[in-house]
C-alpha cells in the first residue's frame, strides 16, 4: 500500500522543526528583560555624562578625521556588545562637528533638542503606535490632530484648518506649494503663464520645493526689498496688476514670518490683503519664527500671520524639539486633504471610520513616525509657560547682543526683529570680508560657541541667531569674550 499521509506527515514535521530552529534565533531580536536593562543602564548613563557636562562642552569640535571611524567598523553578521557601540558613537558620531544641543549653537537657526520629546520618542519607539490612520491608531491620531488644532488657533487659524505633522520646515513648504498649485488649478499647460511671488530671502527649501513641485518653468517674480530685507507690499501689488494686465496668471505668493538670514517679518498683513484682493493662495513660511507668536512682542509682530492660506512652523525650532518635527497648516482642509488623500482597496477596512481625519489622508506618508508624542509630552509636563518664557529672553538676548556687540567695535546696523543679528568687523587695514571670513573660521576652530555667516549685499556678514532653549546670558557673553579675543589677535597680523 502506497503512503502518502505519513510523507506529508514528515514534510510538516521536518517544516516544523526547522521553522523552530529559525525562531531560535530570531528570537534574538527580543531581549530579555535583564539584557533590556543592562543596554538600557549603559545608553542612559551615557546620555547623563553628555547631559550632565553640555554647559562645559564645546558647541563645535574640529577632528582630523571627521567621524570616519565610524566606516571602520562594518555592519556584520553578528552584533556587537553594546560598550563597542557606545564607543563608536561617542568618538565618531557625537564628538565631531557641530553639537547642536549646546547652547553655544548660535549659527544657522539651533533649537537645542529638549529631553522630555526624547523620552516621548522612546515609549513612541517601544509602543509603536499607529499614527497613520484613525483606524488603527484612534488616540494617536487624536493627539496629533489635538495638537495641529492648538497650532493653529496659537496661529489665529479658523476651525476649518488641518494641518500636518512633518518631518522639518522643508517638507511641510513642499507640501503646502503643492496644496496651493492644485488649490489653484494649476496643471502642466498653465505653468509657463502662471506666477509665484516671492522674496530674494526666502529660505532654500520654498525654491527646492518650487522646483519639486514642478513649478519652475512658472513666472518667478523675485519682489524688491525695503532696507531691513522685507517685501514692500506696494511692490508687490504693482506687479500683480501688470502680470494680470499682459495675460499671466498670479497665483502664489510667499512670504516670510522670520527669515533664515536677518530674521525679517514681511508686512504679513498687508501682503494678505494683496493676496485676497487679487485672489492668489498666500503661503508663509514661519518656520524659524512662528513660534515668538506665544510672546507679546512677536504676537504684534506677527500679527497677519492668520490671512495666509497656508503656513509653515518648526517646533524643532521654536519649541525647542530634538530634529524631526515641522508642522504645516492650512487654513481650508478640504485644500490640504485634495492634494494628498489616497485610495487603495487594502485599506477598505479603515474607510468607514470618518471620525478624525487621518494623517494619510493629509500628507504622502503612510506609515510613519508617532512624532506627536515628541510634541505633546514635553508641552504637557512643563506647560507652556517655560515656552514662552524662554522665547521671551531669546529676544532679549538679541538686542543685549546688538547693543554690545556695536561696543566692541562692530557694524551692527539692523535692529534685530526677532533673534537673529547680523554684524560685521570693520578692521583698520584689509578687506573686511577677508577678515570676518577669518574671524569666523577662528571662532569655530575655538569651539565654545559656534556662529554662523552669511552674504548680504555681497558682503560677508556674520550671524548671531539665538533659538538654542540653552542659550542663555552667560552663553552670550562668552560669544563676545571670544570675538574680542579673536578680533585682538587679528588687528595683530
Ligand atoms: C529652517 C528653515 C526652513 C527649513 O526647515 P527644516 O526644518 O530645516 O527643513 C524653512 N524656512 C525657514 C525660514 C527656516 O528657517
Amino acid at each position: 500500500m502506497k503512503c502518502e499521509i505519513p510523507c506529508a506527515h514528515g514534510r510538516a514535521q521536518d517544516m516544523r522543526k526547522k521553522i523552530l530552529d529559525l525562531e531560535k534565533i530570531s528570537r534574538l531580536l527580543e531581549p530579555s528583560p535583564r539584557e533590556r536593562k543592562e543596554v538600557r543602564k549603559k545608553v542612559i548613563s551615557y546620555t547623563e555624562e553628555f547631559l550632565k557636562s553640555i554647559e562645559k562642552l564645546k558647541a563645535y569640535n574640529v577632528t582630523l578625521d571627521k567621524g570616519a571611524g565610524i566606516l571602520d567598523s562594518p555592519i556584520g553578521e553578528k552584533g556587537i556588545p553594546i560598550d563597542d557601540a557606545l564607543g563608536l558613537l561617542r568618538e565618531n558620531v557625537d564628538f565631531p562637528g557641530l553639537n547642536p544641543a549646546s547652547g553655544g549653537h548660535l549659527g544657522y537657526i539651533p533649537g537645542g533638542g529638549i529631553y522630555f520629546s526624547s523620552l516621548a520618542d522612546y515609549m513612541a519607539d517601544i509602543f509603536n503606535r499607529y499614527a497613520g490612520v484613525f483606524f488603527a491608531g484612534p488616540g494617536a491620531v487624536r493627539m496629533e490632530n489635538m495638537l495641529i488644532a492648538w497650532m493653529s488657533k496659537v496661529a489665529g487659524y479658523p476651525k476649518t484648518a488641518a494641518g500636518n505633522l512633518t518631518t522639518g520646515g522643508s517638507l511641510a513648504n513642499l507640501m503646502g506649494i503643492v496644496t496651493a498649485r492644485d488649490a489653484m488649478n494649476i496643471s502642466a499647460k498653465d505653468i509657463e503663464r502662471s506666477v509665484i511671488y516671492l522674496s530674494k530671502q526666502v529660505h532654500h527649501s520654498v525654491d527646492k520645493a518650487i522646483r519639486i513641485a514642478g513649478l519652475k518653468e512658472c513666472v518667478l517674480r523675485c519682489l524688491p526689498l525695503d532696507e531691513k530685507y522685507r517685501i514692500i507690499p506696494s511692490a508687490l501689488e504693482r506687479q500683480i496688476q501688470l502680470d494680470r494686465k499682459n495675460k499671466l496668471n498670479p497665483f502664489l505668493v510667499i512670504a516670510s514670518a522670520g527669515t533664515t538670514d536677518v530674521g525679517a517679518i514681511d508686512p504679513l498683513s498687508e501682503i494678505g490683503d494683496i493676496a485676497r484682493k487679487h485672489r492668489t493662495w498666500y503661503h508663509i513660511d514661519a518656520a524659524y519664527g512662528g513660534f515668538f507668536i506665544l510672546t507679546d512682542e512677536g504676537k504684534k509682530k506677527l500679527s497677519g500671520m492668520e490671512k495666509s492660506d497656508s503656513l509653515v512652523i518648526d517646533p524643532h525650532k521654536g519649541l525647542f524639539l530634538p530634529y524631526g518635527l515641522g508642522v504645516l497648516l492650512v487654513k481650508e482642509r478640504k485644500f490640504l486633504n485634495a492634494s494628498h488623500f489616497y485610495q487603495a482597496n487594502y485599506m477598505q477596512d479603515t474607510l468607514s471610520h470618518t471620525e478624525e481625519l487621518s494623517p494619510a489622508d493629509l500628507s504622502p506618508e503612510l506609515t510613519k513616525h508617532f512624532r506627536g508624542l515628541r510634541l505633546w509630552l514635553p508641552l504637557k509636563l512643563h506647560g507652556i509657560e517655560p515656552f514662552r518664557t524662554c522665547l521671551e529672553e531669546k529676544l532679549l538676548l538679541a538686542k543685549y547682543f546688538h547693543a554690545e556687540i556695536q561696543k566692541l567695535g562692530f557694524e551692527s546696523q539692523l535692529e534685530p526683529e526677532l533673534s537673529v543679528v547680523v554684524y560685521r568687523y570693520l578692521p583698520r587695514k584689509g578687506r573686511a570680508d577677508t577678515f570676518n571670513k577669518k574671524l569666523l573660521d577662528e571662532v569655530v576652530a575655538d569651539g565654545r560657541v559656534f556662529i554662523s555667516s552669511t552674504l548680504l549685499n555681497g558682503k560677508f556678514t556674520l550671524r548671531f541667531a539665538c533659538l538654542a532653549f540653552r542659550t542663555h546670558l552667560k552663553t552670550v557673553d562668552t560669544l563676545l569674550k571670544v570675538l574680542k579675543e579673536k578680533v585682538k589677535i587679528l588687528e595683530r597680523q
